[in-house]
């Protein structure tokens, strides 16, 4: 059986990072499925990230309703997240944000590649969604229901991000951290590739070969990757959050 409580405490870093590097402001989230269960994920209730501590994480199944309902509001757009491990059972955690510089990409039909290494984490392809495709003009935009959530799903397919027509994005990953990662480094990515194409000229970006070689290379709890979680943890104040022995020994099994 696995520390849930220690699993909770690296998806409060995992909010607390996301927020201190603008992936998220009072809205997005993060979830992580349940070690011990995979009809299950662990979300904060609704609260903004940067908020979040280790009493806010609850249980939810993958229909997204509490295992235990103790009356605390929900995040609306929670369907993301039980959409995703629906139809990715090789999907651990999952990231929602609004992040400005992917939007652009969102709402025009420039594809959005990686173009810096560490938009590589991205993979080859980034799928834009548009909720009015299935569900009409008429949708308040927001991921409300789990048919939204399996449609949107579906869009992402076998990819680790989708972006979402004039919103945001959604990232998969088969860790926590490389979720953070994702979510990270692709408004980077995202922002270098808009900065280029102003400048005007050829854009050149990552080979395939470059990118399946980088994820080749890539190993979630790495003594390399630990070392960006625990800057990135540092940098948002929750260092003495971290703990690597329990988390190491946690994930070992299925992150390394
Ligand atoms: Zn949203």
């Amino acid at each position: 059986m696995t520390d849930i409580k220690a699993v909770a405490r690296e998806l409060v870093v995992a909010n607390r990072i996301l927020s201190r590097e603008d992936v998220v402001d009072a809205y997005g989230h993060v979830s992580v499925r349940h070690p011990d269960n995979p009809n299950r994920f662990l979300i904060a209730t609704s609260i903004a990230p940067e908020l979040v501590e280790e009493t806010d994480i609850v249980e939810l199944d993958l229909d997204c309703a509490p295992i235990k309902d103790d009356g605390r509001p929900l995040y609306h757009e929670r369907f993301i997240h039980g959409a995703i491990y629906q139809a990715r059972p090789d999907v651990h955690a999952v990231v929602h944000a609004h992040s400005e510089d992917v939007l652009p990409f969102a709402i025009s039909t420039a594809p959005l590649r990686p173009v810096i290494h560490s938009g590589s984490f991205m993979g080859t392809k980034v799928p834009v969604w548009d909720i009015a495709d299935k569900f009409g003009t008429g949708t308040n935009m927001l991921v409300t229901n789990i048919d939204q959530g399996r449609d949107l799903a579906k869009a992402l397919g076998s990819d680790n991000v989708a972006l979402m027509r004039g919103h945001g994005f959604a990232a998969a990953a088969r860790s926590l951290i490389e979720a953070v990662r994702i979510s990270v480094y692709t408004p980077r990515n995202a922002r270098a590739l808009t900065k280029a194409v102003m400048l005007g000229g050829e854009i050149k970006p990552l080979h395939d070969g470059e990118i399946a070689a980088r994820n080749a290379g890539y190993k979630p709890y790495s003594l390399e990757t630990r070392r960006a979680w625990r800057y990135w943890a540092h940098k948002a104040g929750c260092a003495h959050l971290v703990d690597d022995h329990a988390v190491d020994h946690q994930h070992k099994p299925w992150g390394t």
